[in-house]
């Protein structure tokens, strides 16, 4: 679905995405690992062409990334991208925020983007929330909501960096449950996280980044069990 190929980025003299190659098949689940600043978040914002990318391809079902326009509209309904900070609009119901994308972008009527909205909130298990504004919700609250409006889309991916950093201990695992629901729903997902049990349970392959390479891709049981790279053995065992 997704194929990264010799992708480069600076930012000044920092190399921050070193010769990137990789590929994200469909219905595949992808975590991203890696010490801070290896650019974990630099990757994910490129594949949704929140950043631009100095050499290299990214496509998605075979296109490359629109430069702009109108392409970039649809590319971003295609590819959900769901922040550590939620993102969602304060002065907007929770039902207001889900159903926008879907009316303003892909034209369906409010009707229909009503139901499928409250689908998809009884999916992230909010819809008894869909009256209130952002600010009523809890932080797991609000991180559902900011998942249900990504899918709203109907994307072909799903980019989490961080979903669950900003939140109380308490409502980690609520929104946790979600992501590996949608895992089990068959939904591509590249997700950056600290949560290594979900890493370990969702996950079909671990990208393990440093210094703005890939240094190491495994399953979760290899990468676990048996690092290969003395960087992955050196994050690991700062970790666990
Ligand atoms: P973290 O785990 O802390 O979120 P990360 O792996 O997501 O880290 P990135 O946010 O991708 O790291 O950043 C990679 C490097 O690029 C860092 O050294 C960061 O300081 C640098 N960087 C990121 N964005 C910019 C920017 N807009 N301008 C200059 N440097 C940047
Ligand atoms: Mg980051």
């Amino acid at each position: 679905l997704v194929v990264i190929s010799e992708v480069n980025k600076h930012y000044g003299d920092l190399h921050v995405l070193n010769n990137i190659n990789t590929t994200v098949g469909r219905g595949e689940v992808v975590v991203v690992l890696g010490p801070s600043g290896s650019g974990k978040s630099t990757l994910c914002r490129a594949i949704n062409r929140l950043e631009t990318i100095d050499s290299g391809t990214i496509t998605i079902d075979g296109t490359p990334l629109p430069e702009e326009g109108k392409q970039l509209a649809r590319l971003r309904a295609d590819v959900g991208m769901v922040f550590q900070s939620f993102n969602l609009f304060a002065h907007k119901t929770i039902l207001e925020n889900v159903t926008l994308g879907p009316i303003k972008v892909s034209g369906m009527t409010k009707k229909d983007a009503e139901e499928h909205a409250m689908a998809l909130l009884e999916r992230v298990g909010i819809a008894n929330q869909a009256k209130k504004l952002p600010s009523q919700l809890s932080g797991g609250q609000q991180q559902r909501a900011a998942i249900a409006r990504s899918l709203a889309m109907r994307p072909k991916l799903i980019l989490l960096d961080e979903p669950t950093s900003a939140l109380d201990p308490e409502m980690i695992n609520e929104v946790l449950d979600t992501m590996i629901g949608l895992a089990n729903d068959g939904m591509t997902m590249v997700a950056v996280t600290h949560e290594m049990g979900f890493a370990r349970r969702a996950a079909d392959r671990i990208l393990f980044m440093a210094d703005g390479q890939i240094v190491e891709e495994a399953t979760p049981e290899q990468f676990f069990t048996d690092p290969k790279t003395s960087r992955a053995q050196d994050f690991l065992s700062k970790i666990i």
